[in-house]
């Protein structure tokens, strides 16, 4: 007998049926909706030969494993970036190290806590007692794991840590968060940049998995009105400050991380081999959304609604024009200048669109006045820095007073671009008489430059 598994899909009431079989394999009989659209299976490696070192950029070498048509240079070529390192990127991080996938960035802003650890493999009791960063702790862990590949932590979130430049040297992005904001987010930018994103969610017994692709599917297209409003209302209520982004987390496990995390590197792996893909030697979940249940154990593959054309979130920003004198750190006046040069434009405005730049916040029933010269993203931590800030919140919360785009009429031009809210090596918008243009921040490119070579 093989010492491989064959996990079939049988009848709800009998549950999931897992068998041992001849092979290594693990094979996965197709859900009813699946059926007549699955692609030849992957030919099965000969036991007794051995695994590849880890390191082992074997020259396109096809890598010794159950999923034979992998290979380690491609892996080790491959650049992927994880958005969220708690319970789920904690899995998927760990599955990226053993593949080999050489090239990772992990962005994650949150600090590890006591609660982590019993869901969490890269972290340990003294990460949560130093509260280390959870991005930081997890490229030290998977370093250890495999010290041939490159990883960069991102201290940061979501709004303010990472330009649309390194989303667009990725092959694919691999999202491990926990609530709906951020999704939409990641989604828009994801389509921006023209990029795959491997969504993952974990409940207690339960995961999904879908896969996003430019042109085929879109996390917003496929939510309902009421969650898509709640984002607008964000967009569009400048004047209340919302914190609300972290409540109602659900409970996770280990074992649904890890479940779920491993399916998201599985997908990520197929789409980093796209060539082989084409050829069909198998077929992703793009357009589809793969949910386990375990408690009544099931597995189920449901196909997605068709891109509405009117969604929100379908704008590539391309193309970018690079501009190898203009930096995050550049400062505004300096940066329109250079933009308004380039176009030879009378007029130049720089959209900011993942995130406004508060100036002022004033208590509703006090008036008492703040200024805290921040990206909006940062308000929420800035409150929480401060009792007087943290009581008159709970009390009466605060307005606040916030710009969306920058032109020669801000107060503040000798900010620079990071000091309002943009990334290094981002992609700005930029309204002009002539139109809308789209400019990249290359001078940021010598950041990320051992990553992305
Ligand atoms: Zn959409």
């Amino acid at each position: 007998m093989g010492n491989g598994i064959d996990i079939n899909n049988g009848e709800r009431s009998h549950g999931l049926l897992i068998r041992a079989s001849e092979g290594n394999g693990i094979q996965t009989s197709p859900s009813p909706l699946q059926k007549g659209t699955t692609s030849p299976p992957t030919p099965l490696q000969k036991r007794g030969e051995n695994y590849p070192p880890l390191e082992g950029a074997g020259g396109g070498k096809t890598l010794n494993s159950p999923l034979s048509c992998f290979k380690a240079q491609k892996l080790y070529d491959a650049k992927v970036m994880v958005v969220g390192a708690g319970a789920l990127g904690n899995e998927v991080l760990k599955n990226l190290a053993l593949f080999g996938v050489g090239h990772i960035v992990v962005v994650d802003f949150d600090t590890i806590e006591r609660s982590n650890l019993t869901r969490s493999i890269l972290f340990r009791t003294e990460d949560a007692d130093n509260k280390a960063n959870k991005a930081v702790v997890a490229a030290q862990r998977i370093k250890e794991i495999n010290p041939s590949i490159h990883v960069l932590p991102i201290r940061e979130n979501l709004e303010t840590g990472v330009g649309l430049g390194l989303y667009r040297k990725m092959d694919v992005i691999i999202g491990c968060l926990d609530n709906l904001q951020s999704r939409i987010l990641l989604n828009r930018l994801c389509i921006r940049a023209g990029k795959t994103w491997i969504d993952g969610g974990i409940g207690e017994f339960e995961g999904q998995v879908s896969v996003y692709q430019p042109g085929i599917s879109c996390y917003e297209c496929n939510l309902t009105e009421d969650e898509k409003g709640d984002f607008d209302k964000r967009i569009s209520c400048a004047n209340v400050i919302r914190i609300n982004e972290s409540a109602g987390r659900v409970a996770t496990t280990p074992v649904s991380a890890s479940i779920i995390g491993a399916v998201q590197v599985q997908e990520a792996i197929k789409i980093i081999h796209k060539d082989e893909m084409e050829h069909g030697a198998f077929s992703t979940l793009a357009g589809k959304l793969f949910v386990y249940e375990g408690m009544f154990p099931s597995v189920e593959i449901y196909h997605f609604a068709t891109d509405n054309p009117a969604c929100n979130a379908h704008e590539d920003w391309f193309p970018a024009i690079e501009m190898p004198e203009l930096s995050a750190d550049t400062k505004l006046h300096q940066a329109i200048k250079l933009i308004k040069n380039h176009l030879n434009v009378e007029s130049a405005e720089i959209n900011l669109r993942n995130n406004r730049f508060v100036d002022h916040i004033s208590s509703r029933l006090s008036n008492k006045d703040f200024s805290p010269l921040l990206p909006e993203s940062k308000i929420a931590d800035y409150i929480s820095h401060s009792k007087e800030l943290r009581d008159l919140q709970a009390e009466e919360g605060f307005y606040q007073h916030s710009f969306e785009n920058i032109d020669v009429t801000f107060p503040y031009l000798f900010f620079t671009l990071k000091q309002v809210g943009i990334p290094y090596y981002d992609v700005i918008q930029v309204s002009t008489e002539k139109g809308i243009f789209y400019f990249e921040l290359s001078k940021d490119k010598k950041l990320y430059e051992r990553l992305i070579a």
